[in-house]
């Protein structure tokens, strides 16, 4: 059997991605953090179109959580290995630095920095030693561009992108390649409070884009077509460079 594991696969982008790289033939680990309803509708959808999946619930933030939950999936599953990880998880607390709590620079930065480093550290030996595997980091614009109200999360997902860029060089000889995806306003609970009407006017493409399109670069960057690209940073935003 071939794994994929997600995190932040109970809602949005992440749900879509467990979806798409479960149609791909991937039994995928749904890692969630609280929302045990919304994590099963992900599983029974996937079991619905003919998919297999698990659901594995732990905080991305908490090293010794991480640790633990994956080191009981190995148990769980002797012999097997997680070749395909999406670290997805990652949470929003905007404000303008000189208002914010220093309780939001460090949840946003705990949960997209830390998180990668937690899930995808237990996961990696693997991947080298069985000489293929695929690392997708959910980025976006703001680590790319720096977004004002967003020096957390612009901090925290500009930090990942460092880091795909310097895991990739570690580990291309391996058969394992590490990209991020750098979406921009796409529609999910995250961006629910956004005012669409106005910010619509700023992107060339006229709408927020949608989770399946997110998820569909994941698949193609899962797959063997896209063995040699690695170290890559790929926006999906709907024109909008700033
Ligand atoms: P979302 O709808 O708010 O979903 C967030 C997901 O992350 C949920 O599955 C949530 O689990 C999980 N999560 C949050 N904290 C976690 C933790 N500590 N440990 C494990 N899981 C945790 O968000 P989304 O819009 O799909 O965003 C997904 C990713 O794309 C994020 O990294 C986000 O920064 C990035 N992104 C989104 C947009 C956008 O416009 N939506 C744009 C650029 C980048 P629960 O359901 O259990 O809470």
């Amino acid at each position: 059997m071939m794994y994929a594991f997600v995190t932040g696969g109970s809602r949005g982008i992440g749900r879509a991605v467990c979806r798409k790289l479960a149609s791909m033939g991937y039994c995928v680990v749904v890692n969630y953090v609280s929302n045990d309803t919304q994590a099963q509708s992900t599983q029974t959808m996937i079991e619905a179109e003919g998919g297999r999946a698990e659901l594995l619930k732990f905080d991305v933030s908490d090293r010794s959580a991480s640790a633990e939950a994956i080191a009981a999936w190995h148990r769980a599953h002797p012999g097997e290995y997680i070749s395909v990880l999406v670290n997805n998880a990652g949470i929003r607390r905007d404000n303008l630095m000189m208002w914010m709590p220093g309780d939001d620079w460090d949840q946003v930065l705990n949960i997209s920095l830390g998180g990668f480093f937690n899930v995808t550290q237990p996961l990696l030996k693997n991947m080298l030693s069985k000489k293929h595997g695929r690392i997708i980091n959910v980025v976006s614009l703001s680590g790319v561009s720096g977004m004002a109200g967003q020096t957390n999360y612009s901090a925290a997902k500009g930090a990942v992108i460092a880091a795909t860029k310097a895991l990739a060089k570690e580990c291309a000889r391996k058969n394992v390649t590490v990209n991020a995806i750098a979406p921009g306003f796409i529609a999910t609970e995250m961006t629910a409070d956004l005012d669409q009407a106005e910010l619509k006017k700023h992107i060339p493409a006229g709408r927020f884009g949608t989770a399946e399109e997110v998820a569909e670069l994941a698949g193609f960057l899962a797959s063997d077509g896209a063995g040699y690209i690695t170290g890559e940073v790929i926006s999906i935003n709907g024109g909008i460079y700033m």
